[in-house]
């Protein structure tokens, strides 16, 4: 009997691991990191409750590292088969996973200087050599054609909207000759958005399941532009930086588009924009690759590059003397929930300063610096020491790469006809709770919330 089991994103947004069985045949539908509070954390240190050599397959929606990167550490546990997903995840996971392990080697040199880590001495998660290995494992399949796997196994991706590559999963389970369609939502994007095509819907599912990182809310309405435009002006004028701390995929090619549109129409004074991310640098060059895939109109360019007076800081040098300017800029640094990376000795540097703002891009994980600025920290601690926050915290929802509440539900309205099953996962409690009630009042299905670690008959 086929079997699912919650391996991540149960009550919790990050460390997505879903293994199904059949057959006797295992196959890992995404492989993330848990990212957040140290509880959540200290997961990916714990051994894996499966015998990692016994999966098959892995199988990816898309390329973040709450979906991906707990591969190396998966590899390095045993596992030798192949890791399936389309040439755009790929081609992004060979920028993301050698950077996790920079940053998790980082983090552990930098623990065991200031000697404030708990493992002694303190370790990384995996290695760059072990994020070489893991790649090393990948197979192209299809962005959007069926892909066999094995008898019991096929899958049609589908366009999620998300970030460059993502993909929804139509899984299609054979057993016993009778078949089972699980639908993988993976990261459910936004409609009418620049640069990236509007998810496409699932019409068919015996068994579903759907993220609700935003089951619980819709972003703001309004202009992006605007807003933008509106915090840009006003930390000018108050003579202070603006500090992006903004994903490397998807939401820093967003804002240097509308930072390019901003300046084209006169409407920001020209600031000079420092791209201080070698990551979101070279994602940024592999968008510009991939422009087919968008749903840009001919006129649109997708050259964000050409936005002027952008500085792109490869060097730890060329990042540490953004520290040096006084006068007003624009800092777009990683990581987007400030929890590691180069933004935080940018942080360091203007947090404590009044006349700057700290304008937040993106879902803020519970336990996560930027999360804690949204809830009014006075201080933060970077590396080991309390920052005093006096600079301006500021949110712009509507850059959100997740779709919103209602956009969910617009995604879950072409099925034809009721899911045997409908588990919500990738959500924080709230928001898991809040969306089961919407859909038991708009569709009236099943709807469970699984459990780290629980699993499930398919067969129901
Ligand atoms: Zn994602």
């Amino acid at each position: 009997m086929a079997k699912i089991t919650f391996l991540g994103a149960a009550r919790t947004v990050t460390g997505s691991k879903y293994l199904i069985e059949a057959e006797g045949k295992r196959l890992l539908i995404d492989c993330g990191l848990f990212e957040g509070s140290k509880d959540l954390k200290q997961r990916n240190w714990d051994r894996i409750p499966v015998d990692v050599a016994s999966i098959d397959w892995v199988l990816l929606t898309h390329a973040h590292i709450d979906h991906t990167g707990y591969l190396p550490r998966l590899v390095r546990s045993g596992f030798r088969g192949p890791i399936y997903a389309n040439v755009a995840t790929r081609e992004l996971c060979e920028l993301l996973l050698p950077d996790s392990a920079h940053l998790q080697e980082e983090d552990a040199q930098f623990a065991a200087r200031k000697a404030y880590s708990s493992h002694k001495p303190p370790l990384p998660l995996y290695t760059l050599a072990e994020s070489q290995a893991a790649l090393a494992q990948f197979r192209d399949i299809p962005s959007n054609a069926p892909f066999t796997i094995s008898s019991q196994f096929s899958v049609r991706p589908h366009q999620a909207g998300h970030i460059l590559g993502a993909t929804w999963l139509e899984l299609t389970i054979t057993e016993n000759n009778k078949q089972t369609v699980v639908v993988f939502s993976g990261d459910v994007g936004r409609y009418d958005q620049p640069i990236l095509k509007d998810p496409e819907s699932p019409t068919h599912a015996d068994i579903l399941l759907c993220e609700s990182t935003y089951g619980d809310r819709d972003h703001e309405t309004g202009s992006v532009a605007d807003a933008l435009a509106d915090v840009i002006n006003s930390t000018a004028k108050r003579g202070g930086a603006l500090v992006i701390p903004a994903f490397a995929v998807d939401r820093t090619q967003l804002l240097m588009y509308y930072l390019r549109v901003l300046q084209e129409q006169e409407k920001i004074p020209q600031l000079p924009v420092y791209l201080d991310s070698p990551m979101a640098i070279n994602t940024t060059i592999l968008y510009i690759r991939h422009r087919t895939d968008y749903d840009l109109k001919p006129q649109e360019n997708l050259d964000p590059l050409n936005a002027q007076q952008v500085h792109m800081t490869r060097t730890v040098e060329d990042s540490k003397k953004i520290n040096d300017v006084v006068s007003p800029c624009i800092i777009i640094s990683a990581s987007g929930m400030i929890t590691g990376g180069r933004v935080l000795h940018h942080l360091a540097r203007r947090l404590p300063d009044s006349r700057s703002t700290v304008l937040l891009v993106g879902y803020q994980a519970e336990g996560s610096g930027g999360r804690a600025l949204l809830d009014g920290a006075r201080y933060l601690r970077i590396h080991g020491e309390e920052v005093p926050v006096r600079a301006q915290v500021v949110e712009i929802g509507q850059l959100s790469a997740h779709a919103g509440r209602s956009e969910l539900l617009r995604w879950l309205s072409c099925l034809q006809a009721l899911p045997r099953q409908t588990f919500l996962v990738h959500g924080e409690p709230n928001a898991l709770d809040s969306f089961r009630n919407a859909i038991a009042s708009q569709y009236h299905w099943p709807v469970t919330i699984p459990d780290y670690l629980q699993s499930f008959d398919l067969d129901l």
